[in-house]
């Protein structure tokens, strides 16, 4: 072989190599982040590796190969094609009751001599698929349709980051799944539609099928869409399971992402415990549930259970309460908030729903009660979403309608009837008064709040009699009371005024950020305030702050830039910060005191601490130059554990992550 010859090979073969390196490097983070929301590296890290990918693809293009990532962004179609499934896709018989499932399961139960078990899993309220895969490669992916004929989506499919191109292991078999579309994303997909003046979708399912019916399939790669697998068919292989709990284990070591949320039962109460476990907690998961799915472990058992006409009888679908309810809007209250914003609060004839008696529902905005045409007296459905205060989403035909008067948003605050006023680019009204009571009280409550200056004893009711007695108006009346002040609150006795008294007192050490978010500068919550000392870390600084410099900090816009001027520049604000640092308070972010120890480590709190809350052991991590994050993975630095530890401990020792506790943890920060 000539050597040019020869170079130019190794040269191909050089490239050959890295871009399978890459390809391998890119799917193991995919994996890690989508499947195992678990991510190890930083998105620019992985931005990298994909441009880098992404460009020796467009070098070679005949080195592409259908599982590269890159392939994932896909393109247009003029339809979708029919396809008839291998396997026919059965729906579920649905139960609604303790008792109905008692009886299911007796139906199962005579069919054995040995007490059956069971295997319960969330159901998740998203679109039915089919994947077949081939000697380890994705090749076709279909909708549910009626079950025996769906329709060929795979291209759309192939954008979804948790299904998998590839699989670990080179094996035939088909899974099924539900596309769903994180809560959190739907309500982000919906305000951008919103300002781009587009179609809202109804909730995430919509959402959901709405993106993944797209011709267009760059558009579905652009949408937030996750598969949970739940069943797998495995006809052949190395590995034949058992029953359902094996298969479910050897699809996640396929590479799949499965539901967390699945338990091992021995008999029907204990699948029944975890039907009452999740009516209530499946509000604080970030994706929709209508129910539990239960089916009977053994595969064995499965087969010889068989089939009616449309449901397998081996399994059954328990349904949760509804989530929506009809009930009468009795009277809309009014509240005003601390930036003076005033909201309409629907009162409602009491219902139960999801388990829980509802007496009271938001209703947006005076432009969302106008767009609904919401009337008092009318019959009104409402729904229980991921907030705890359920919403009222339209009102109910009925002849009684067109009878009620049309309701009037308010003229005058109904606090201090100032006159209420509308301001640029928000939906809201707002009192103008700045000595408005309800607005005071407001700001004083959030002053003294978790999320502000955190301080004890101090509650709304306390806020309101101080108020009342003209004690206090503004935050810094709070450092002006004497302990004597405290006798004059309703049932105060030594302890208490003692307790009030020092917890206020204490606070002067809070932190700055702290300080700069229980200003309540319009639009400045705790994460904007963090922003903004990390870069004006002194009041000087922030004081002399152009609004050039303020709108270049990233995640704080032109409108939080202009509010963050204004503030300090308004005479009054000033002077009352003057008031704050002639009484001791620390006017510097303490981050500028970062040890080495602590400096870019991140920490993961669990558990209950003795000598302080998690929300302060966060804040002597920061000031200290520490992060702070909610989950466990493997760029955690330590992990600090309290009592009663949660599953975060377990992810930690698995991982190996440095695991402290209290004293260690005090230690570490030299205290
Ligand atoms: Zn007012």
């Amino acid at each position: 072989m000539e050597l040019l010859e020869y170079l130019q090979l190794l040269g191909v073969y050089m490239i050959e190599k890295e871009i399978k390196s890459l390809r391998d490097e890119i799917n193991k983070h995919n994996y890690n982040y989508y499947t195992l929301d678990n991510p190890t590296i930083s998105d620019y890290e992985y931005d990298t590796l994909f441009s880098r990918l992404k460009e020796l693809e467009a070098m070679y293009p005949e080195m592409i190969t259908p599982d590269s990532p890159t392939q994932r962004v896909g393109g247009i179609s003029s339809s979708f094609e029919e396809h008839k499934h291998k396997y026919r896709l059965y729906s579920l018989d649905n139960t609604y009751n303790e008792e109905e499932l008692k009886k299911w399961y007796e139906r199962v139960q005579k069919e054995f001599s040995e007490p059956v078990q069971l295997v319960c899993e969330l159901k998740i309220d998203g679109l039915a698929i089919a994947l077949t895969y081939k000697d380890g490669y994705f090749t076709t992916g279909v909708t549910r349709g009626d079950g025996v004929i769906g329709e060929n989506i795979t291209q759309n499919l192939k954008t979804i980051k948790s299904i998998p191109l590839k699989l670990f292991k080179n094996t035939d078999i088909e899974v099924r799944g539900e596309i769903y579309m994180p809560k959190s994303s739907f309500e982000k997909l919906n305000e951008e539609n919103k300002e781009k003046g587009e179609k809202l979708f109804a909730n995430p399912r919509n959402a959901a099928a709405g993106s993944l019916r797209q011709l267009d399939s760059s558009i579905t790669a652009k949408r937030d869409l996750s598969m949970f697998t739940y069943t797998a068919i495995v006809e052949q292989g190395d590995f034949l399971p058992k029953t359902h709990w094996d298969s479910i284990q050897y699809i996640k070591e396929l590479g799949f992402k499965t539901n967390p949320n699945i338990r091992l039962v021995d008999d029907i109460n204990g699948a029944i415990q975890f039907c009452k476990d999740w009516e209530t907690k499946r509000f604080e998961l970030d994706y929709a549930t209508d129910g539990v799915v239960i089916k009977v472990n053994r595969l064995d058992y499965q087969n010889e259970l068989g089939f009616t006409s449309r449901a397998p009888k081996w399994a059954t679908a328990f349904k949760f309460p509804p989530e929506e309810m009809t009930t009468k809007l009795l009277d809309i209250e009014l509240g005003v908030g601390k930036t003076g914003a005033v909201t309409p609060v629907a009162v409602l004839e009491p219902v139960n729903l999801a388990g829980s008696i509802v007496s009271r529902a938001s209703l947006h905005n005076f432009d969302e009660i106008k767009r609904l045409d919401i009337r008092i007296g009318d019959t009104v459905l409402i729904k229980k979403a991921a907030e705890i205060i359920p919403k009222v989403i339209k009102v109910i035909d009925s002849e009684e309608h067109e009878t009620l008067p049309v309701y009037e948003p308010p003229k005058k605050c109904p606090e201090c009837e100032g006159l209420l006023i509308t301001r640029e680019g928000e939906v809201n009204l707002f009192c103008d008064n700045p000595n408005c009571s309800s607005i005071v009280k407001s700001r004083l409550e959030y002053w003294v709040s978790k999320e502000a200056m955190d301080i004890d004893f101090i509650g709304p009711s306390v806020i309101s009699q101080l108020y009342d007695l003209g004690l206090v108006t503004k935050p810094v009346d709070l450092y002006k009371l004497h302990y004597e002040d405290f006798f004059k609150l309703e049932n105060v006795k030594e302890k208490s005024a003692t307790n009030m008294f020092n917890s206020i007192q204490n606070s002067k050490n809070q932190t700055f950020s702290r300080f700069v978010t229980a200003l309540s500068i319009r639009h400045v919550g705790k994460e904007t305030a963090e922003l903004l000392i990390n870069e004006f870390p002194t009041i000087e600084a922030l004081k002399q702050a152009s609004l050039e410099q303020l709108s270049s900090i990233e995640g704080i816009g032109d409108k939080i830039a202009q509010s963050i001027y204004e503030f300090f520049h308004d005479e009054n604000n000033l002077i009352l910060l003057d008031e704050f640092e002639k009484l001791g308070f620390s006017f510097e972010n303490n981050a500028l005191n970062k040890t080495e120890e602590l400096l870019g480590k991140t920490f993961v709190l669990t558990g209950t601490l003795t000598s302080m809350t998690r929300d302060e052991a966060g804040d002597k991590i920061k000031i200290r130059g520490g992060k702070t994050s909610s989950s466990v993975s493997k760029n955690t630095s330590y992990v600090i554990a309290g009592a009663n530890p949660g599953s975060k401990l377990d992810k930690a020792e698995k991982l190996g992550v440095i695991i402290l506790n209290e004293d260690e943890f005090l230690k570490l920060i030299g205290e």
